[in-house]
């Protein structure tokens, strides 16, 4: 598989804090790439960094053997969608306008003659036909974030970046965007994606790298990386890693306490 993104020795420090911490990783096309670890621990840092919205303080971040810090902004915005962490849609465009806005890169190129066949179609499979009418301000935490999905889906970007993507979503919503970030990966584009979920990287990542104080504690296959003592160190709580037992998969478990009975069961 392709290298699209090769990140070098890379740091970024803000003062006298360092919030990635010599990370060496490569982007390849064809795969899902899922990067967890701890609140803090520099994922959403890194993500602006390979989106090239972050130039780290040292280091080297190439596309195609260029430094992506030469890349002109427009190159850039086709090339690459983020979905953020947290987006900040104050002003009431419709949930149909905020995808559109997903095709501004392809204005004045021949891909523009697409736009409304790739903004149904992103509308579709984000599950946002039914809102597309609807004010982003007025929807829930899950529908914008399925807004913003479709939004990266009509930029039609070979390299996915998408933030904890499934926070605000339900069982079934989760299942289908992280199928369909594996679809785009199938049909060749790279996609790297926050999760806290350690069962869903493991389910649907290729390659999984667990970042814990800007650092790079594992990269690798998810049966390779989610060993429950790396884990348990990293996230400082206890972790089962178990087969599922019907399907063989990875389930990944914190260890809980056992609940102590209330007062009123024991007398
Ligand atoms: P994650 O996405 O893994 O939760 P982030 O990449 O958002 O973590 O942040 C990494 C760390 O850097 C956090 O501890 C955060 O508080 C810290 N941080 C972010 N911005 C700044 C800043 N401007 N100055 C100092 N620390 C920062
Ligand atoms: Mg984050």
């Amino acid at each position: 598989m392709s290298v699209l993104l090769s990140v070098r020795g890379v740091s970024v420090t803000i003062e006298a804090a360092t919030l990635v911490d010599d990370v060496d990783l490569d982007v390849r096309a064809g795969e899902v790439l899922a990067l967890v670890g701890p609140n803090g621990a520099g994922k959403s840092t890194l993500l602006g960094v390979l989106a090239g919205d972050r130039v780290p303080s040292s280091g080297s971040v190439t596309w195609g053997g260029v430094e992506l810090a030469a890349t002109g902004v427009a190159e850039l915005a086709r090339r690459r969608a983020v979905l953020l962490q947290e987006t900040r849609v104050s002003f009431p465009f419709r949930v149909v306008d905020v995808v559109r806005m997903g095709r501004a890169p392809w204005r004045g190129t021949a891909r523009e003659d697409d736009d409304d066949a790739v903004v149904a179609r992103a509308l579709v499979t984000a599950d946002v036909l039914d809102l597309a009418a609807r004010r982003v301000p007025t929807l829930s935490g899950g529908e914008k974030a399925r807004t913003a999905f479709a939004r990266v889906l009509a930029q039609e970007p070979v390299l996915l970046l998408l933030d904890e993507p499934t926070a605000a979503l339900d069982v079934r919503h989760q299942e289908h965007l992280l199928a369909q970030a594996r679809e785009r990966a199938r049909a060749g584009d790279a996609v790297v994606v926050v999760l806290h979920d350690l069962s869903l990287a493991a389910a649907y990542a290729d390659r999984v790298a667990i970042l814990d104080g800007g650092r790079i504690a594992g990269v690798g296959a998810p049966a390779d990386v989610l060993d429950p003592e790396v884990l348990g160190r990293v996230y400082r709580h206890p972790v089962d890693v178990l087969p599922h037992p019907l399907t063989g998969e990875l389930l990944v478990l914190p260890r809980r306490q056992p609940r102590r009975p209330v007062l009123e069961d024991v007398r």
